[in-house]
C-alpha cells in the first residue's frame, strides 16, 4: 500500500545480517532463546512502566509470552503482549546496531575466519538471530498506550519495509518464516512443537513469564516452562546447565560464564544473588558508556538493568541477578544510593566476588589466569577506588616479571622468592614489555638476582603512586629516587668514588643546566654509562605523556 515505506539497515547492521544469513553455525537453536529473551525482557518493561506511570494506558492482566507454530505455512511466531515499540524505535532498535563497539566488533570479525561462531557468541546478535532460520521475518508491534502499530518485514537482506497497522495488539509479535532446510524431517525442524518445546526447556526454563504452546491438535496452549528463579531454588537443585542458560539470558553473552556466584542473607534485609563471571571481557569494557551488569530485583519482580549501587565500577563486568525482599517495588535510584542496607549489601557482594577470584587462584588456576587476563586491567581500578579491599585485590593480582617470560606472578609468590637482602618489592612502568627489558633502570636489580614487576597498562601508573605496600613490603620503582642497593652501604667506597668522579658530575652538572635537578653516582647500571631518573614525587615518563596528551 501507500503507506509502506522501505528503508535501509546501518552499514553494521547490514553486515551482521549478512554474517547470520551466510555462515554456518554449531548451534541455531539459540535463536529462540533470544527471541524469548527479548519477550521476558518487554514483558518486565512493561509491568514496571504501568506501575511507575499510572496513566500509561497499559495492559497487564495477562503477562505471557506465546508461541504459535503453523507446520503447513512453515512460520513460528513469538509473541508477547509487552512493552511493544513505537515506528521510530522499531526503526532504530530494529534497524541500527546501537552497541558500542560494533565496528571493532565486525573488524576482528573479517580477521577471524573460522572463529565467528565464538566472536559472534561474545558480542550476542540478539534479535538478528532470527536470520539464522528464517528467509523472512515479520515483526508486528503496538506501544502500550499507543493507538497505532507497525509492521516490520525484511529478508535480512539490505532493506526492510515498516508500515502502521491499524489493529495490532499490544505488544510485539515476530513471525519467523523458515528456511526450507530447517523444517524438514530430520533435528531442525522448528515448525514442530516437539522442538520448540524442548529447545524452551533448555534454554529458557527459569524465564518468570509464562511460555505457552498450543498442544499438539490443538485446544488450550499450556505453560511449558517451570518459571523457577534459579536464586530462589536450592544450590543442589540447580544444573550447570540451567546456570548457564540464564546466564546468557541476563549477559546476552552466547558463551558459558567463567565462573557462578551464589550468595544469600537471611534476617532483617534478606536478598539472594546469583553472580557470574564472564570468560572474555566484552569490547566495551573500557568504553565510556559501559554499562554495569547487574539487574535489580524486589521479590521476584525485574526493578532495573544496570544497578550500579550494587556493584562498583571496577566490576562493571561481573553480571547476575540480586533480588532483594525488603524493599519497595518502585524504589529508585536516589533512594538506592542512600539505602544503608545496600551499601551493606554492595560491600559483600563485592566481598564475595573478589574471595571467589582467590579461591580460583587455588582450585582453578586456569580459570583464574583466564580472568586476570580479561578482567585484571579493570580490577587494578579498584585500587585507586575501594581503598577498603585494596589488600584483598592485590591478592588476587598478577603482574609480568623478570622472574618469568611468559607466566605473570602474584604477589605473594614474589615475597616468597625474595632473596636475602631484599627489602622492596620492585617495579618498573612503562609502555610495553620489550621496552622495560632494555631499560638501563634494570641492570643493577637484575645483577643482584632482584626480580623486578613489569607494569605496562595505563592503570599501573595511576595506582602504583597511591599503593603504598603489600604485606609491610614498600612498593618501589626501580626508576625513581635513589636506590638502595647494598653496594652503596659501604660508606668509605662511596666516599672514595664520589671523590674520583666529582670533576664529571661538576662538568655534567653544568652541560645539562636545567635539564636535570642533580647528577650523581648511582649503583644501579651494570653495563649502561648514564640513565636519567625521576624523584620519588616525579611523575612517570608514560604519565607525563598522558597528562601532556590530555593537555594539562
Ligand atoms: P538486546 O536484547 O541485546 O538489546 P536485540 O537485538 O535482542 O538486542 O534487541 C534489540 C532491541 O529491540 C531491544 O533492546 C529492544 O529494545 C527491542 N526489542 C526486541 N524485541 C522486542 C520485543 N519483543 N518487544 C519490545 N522491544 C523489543
Ligand atoms: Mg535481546
Amino acid at each position: 500500500s501507500a503507506n509502506v515505506e522501505t528503508l535501509e539497515f546501518q552499514s553494521e547492521a547490514r553486515q551482521l545480517l549478512q554474517l547470520m544469513i551466510h555462515s554456518i553455525y554449531s548451534n541455531k537453536d539459540t535463536f529462540l532463546r533470544e527471541l524469548v529473551s527479548n519477550a521476558s525482557d518487554a514483558l518486565d518493561k512493561v509491568r514496571l512502566e504501568a506501575f511507575r506511570d499510572k496513566e500509561l494506558q497499559a495492559d497487564t492482566d495477562d503477562l505471557h509470552i506465546a508461541l504459535e507454530l503453523d507446520p503447513a505455512a512453515r512460520t513460528l511466531t513469538v509473541r508477547d503482549n509487552g512493552i511493544g515499540m513505537s515506528r521510530d524505535e522499531v526503526v532504530s532498535l530494529i534497524g541500527t546496531i546501537a552497541k558500542s563497539g560494533t565496528a571493532e566488533f565486525l573488524r576482528k570479525l573479517k580477521e577471524n575466519q573460522g572463529g565467528q561462531d565464538q566472536l559472534i557468541g561474545q558480542f550476542g546478535v540478539g534479535f538478528y538471530a532470527s536470520f539464522m532460520v528464517a528467509d523472512k521475518v515479520t515483526l508486528v508491534t503496538r506501544r502500550a498506550g499507543q493507538d497505532e502499530g507497525t509492521r516490520w518485514e525484511s529478508t535480512g537482506e539490505g532493506t526492510y519495509t515498516v508500515e502502521p497497522v491499524a489493529d495490532a495488539p499490544q505488544g510485539t509479535a515476530v513471525t519467523l518464516h523458515l528456511k526450507p532446510e530447517d523444517t524438514e524431517e530430520h533435528l531442525h525442524d522448528y515448525a514442530s512443537r516437539a522442538k520448540v518445546v524442548e529447545i524452551v526447556r533448555r534454554y529458557s526454563d527459569f524465564i518468570t513469564w509464562p511460555i505457552r504452546v498450543e498442544p499438539e491438535g490443538g485446544g488450550e496452549p499450556e505453560v511449558v516452562n517451570s518459571r523457577k528463579a534459579l536464586w530462589a531454588r536450592s544450590q543442589s537443585e540447580v544444573t550447570e546447565e540451567e546456570y548457564t542458560e540464564f546466564y546468557k539470558h541476563v549477559s546476552h553473552d552466547w558463551t558459558e560464564p567463567l565462573e557462578t556466584i551464589r550468595l544469600a542473607a537471611e534476617g532483617v534485609f534478606e536478598y539472594q544473588a546469583l553472580l557470574f563471571l564472564p570468560q572474555r571481557a566484552p569490547f566495551d569494557l573500557f568504553m565510556r558508556d559501559r554499562k554495569r551488569g547487574v539487574q535489580l530485583y524486589v521479590k521476584r519482580v525485574f526493578i532495573m538493568d544496570d544497578c550500579e549501587e550494587l556493584m562498583p565500577e571496577y566490576l562493571r563486568f561481573v553480571k547476575g541477578v540480586v533480588d532483594a525482599q525488603d524493599l519497595s517495588l518502585n524504589v529508585s535510584r536516589e533512594i538506592l544510593q542512600q539505602d544503608r542496607q545496600i551499601q551493606l549489601m554492595r560491600r559483600r557482594l563485592v566481598r564475595k566476588v573478589l574471595s571467589t577470584v582467590k579461591s580460583l587462584m587455588t582450585d582453578k588456576p586456569d580459570s583464574y589466569a583466564t580472568f586476570w587476563s580479561e578482567f585484571g586491567r579493570a580490577v587494578k581500578e579498584g585500587l585507586l577506588d575501594d581503598v577498603d579491599n585494596r589488600d584483598a585485590i592485590l591478592d588476587i593480582a598478577s603482574f609480568a616479571s623478570t622472574h618469568d617470560q611468559e607466566k605473570p606472578t602474584t604477589l605473594a609468590d614474589y615475597l616468597a622468592r625474595m632473596p636475602e637482602g631484599q627489602e622492596h618489592v620492585y617495579y618498573l612502568t612503562g609502555e610495553s614489555r620489550s621496552a622495560l627489558e632494555n631499560s638501563p633502570h634494570l641492570e643493577a636489580f637484575l645483577a643482584k638476582g632482584y626480580e623486578v614487576l613489569l607494569l605496562t597498562d595505563a592503570i599501573d601508573e595511576m595506582w602504583v603512586g597511591s599503593v603504598p605496600e603489600y604485606k609491610g613490603k614498600k612498593l618501589q620503582s626501580v626508576a625513581k629516587g635513589q636506590v638502595d642497593l647494598d653496594d652503596d652501604k659501604d660508606e668509605d667506597a662511596a666516599k672514595e668514588r664520589a671523590e674520583e668522579f666529582a670533576g664529571l658530575l661538576g662538568w655534567l652538572t653544568e652541560q645539562l643546566g636545567d635539564a636535570v635537578k642533580e647528577v650523581r653516582l648511582s649503583s644501579r647500571l651494570t653495563t649502561s654509562p648514564a640513565c636519567v631518573v625521576g624523584d620519588d614525587f616525579d611523575l612517570t615518563p608514560t604519565l607525563e605523556k598522558m597528562y601532556r596528551a590530555m593537555g594539562q
